[in-house]
């Protein structure tokens, strides 16, 4: 279902959401994704899962699946920058905190796979704008013009309507009191959507992926959380693993999943510790956080998951053995 659908289905009273639900037993394999987009992410990592398959291939193959939909949040059909130019961000993280990312990565399809690579064939972390383009050509990917989704096109022309070329962070906030604030434009149109997902596999091995054209119509140049280590993403074997969506720059300044999987360390649940990242970035600033949006997602190494935003609309998705579902995420405001 994609996010539109789940927005009729919301409004008719037949939204596809259930209870949240806590998982207190073991469940393995299991993959949890962000939003109601996640669903069609998960049906692909789940073909790798359930047929005993690595959860990093998992997390890579559903990463996959999102960036060839060329919707509006995610991958060449994702939203452009100030500038008219779709740029791209992701990353991937294994059990062995193996790790890549890309960021700023032009007319590549698949930024999550040029972040394997980078990953497994150099001994960095993080390449970027040009030299990530050039690193993702000279390993097989081809270039490919941006095609903006149709979502895409028509909030950029909206936008240029009244742009001004100021580096404003909250640019989420458009639409404030609506039963999704502050995710949608007016129109209902989600303007940031980024796809983050961890899974635990049948061996009991965590990894992670995040893929999005990041902020609608930010600064040439910015990057946001979604590439950057322990901010978008964070894996640690032993213990769990998380990621995020929102306004990136908030999570950027509290490390944000990688505190989560630290609360997790210390013994809280994965909701617990998605809530106690939320709080810290409330508390820095209460006033400006009633303008912000963020959403942690957490798994634990039994396979528990939770989840956590400053504001309601936040939604994640959950495959396993035993649930296919799309659950709305707690929040703080
Ligand atoms: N976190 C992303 C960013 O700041 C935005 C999103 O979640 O869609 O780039």
């Amino acid at each position: 279902m994609n996010r539109k659908k789940f927005l009729q289905l919301s409004s008719l009273g037949l939204s596809a959401v259930s209870l949240p639900s806590f998982s207190p037993s073991a469940q393995k394999p299991i993959v949890i994704s962000t939003w109601d987009s996640g669903m069609a992410v998960n049906a692909a990592a789940w073909d790798i899962l359930s047929a005993n398959g690595k959860s990093v291939d998992a997390v890579e193959e559903g990463a996959r699946h999102i960036e060839n939909e060329l919707n509006c949040c995610v991958g060449l059909g994702g939203y452009p920058d100030r500038d008219g130019i779709v740029t791209l961000d992701a990353c991937i993280m294994d059990e062995h905190a193996n790790c890549g990312a890309v960021a700023g990565l032009e007319q590549i399809r698949h930024p999550v796979s040029v972040a394997r690579k980078v990953m497994e064939k150099t001994p960095h972390v993080i390449l970027v704008g040009n030299g990530a383009q050039q690193f993702a050509i000279e390993n097989g990917f081809p270039k490919e013009p941006a095609k903006l989704s149709d979502d895409a096109e028509h909030a950029y022309r909206d936008w240029l309507k009244k742009s001004t070329y100021s580096p404003v962070i909250n640019i989420e906030n458009k639409k404030q009191n609506g039963p999704f604030a502050p995710n949608f434009f007016d129109d209902g149109t989600p303007n940031h959507d980024t796809m983050g997902l961890v899974a635990l596999d049948a061996s009991g091995d965590l990894s992670g992926a995040v893929t999005t054209s990041g902020m609608a119509f930010k600064v040439h140049g910015r990057v946001g959380d979604s590439p950057i280590i322990g901010a978008g993403l964070f894996v640690d074997n032993e213990v769990g693993a998380a990621t995020s969506s929102g306004v990136g720059e908030e999570v950027i300044r509290i490390c944000g999943t990688h505190l989560v999987v630290e609360f997790m360390r210390q013994g809280m649940s994965p909701e617990q510790a998605c809530k106690k990242a939320v709080e810290r970035i409330v508390k820095r600033d209460p006033v400006k956080a009633k303008t912000l949006q963020v959403g942690f997602l957490a798994l634990n190494k039994k396979g528990q998951y939770g989840a956590y935003a400053i504001q309601k609309g936040f939604v994640y998705s959950v495959r396993s053995g035993s649930e296919n579902k799309i659950h709305p995420s707690k929040f703080l405001i």
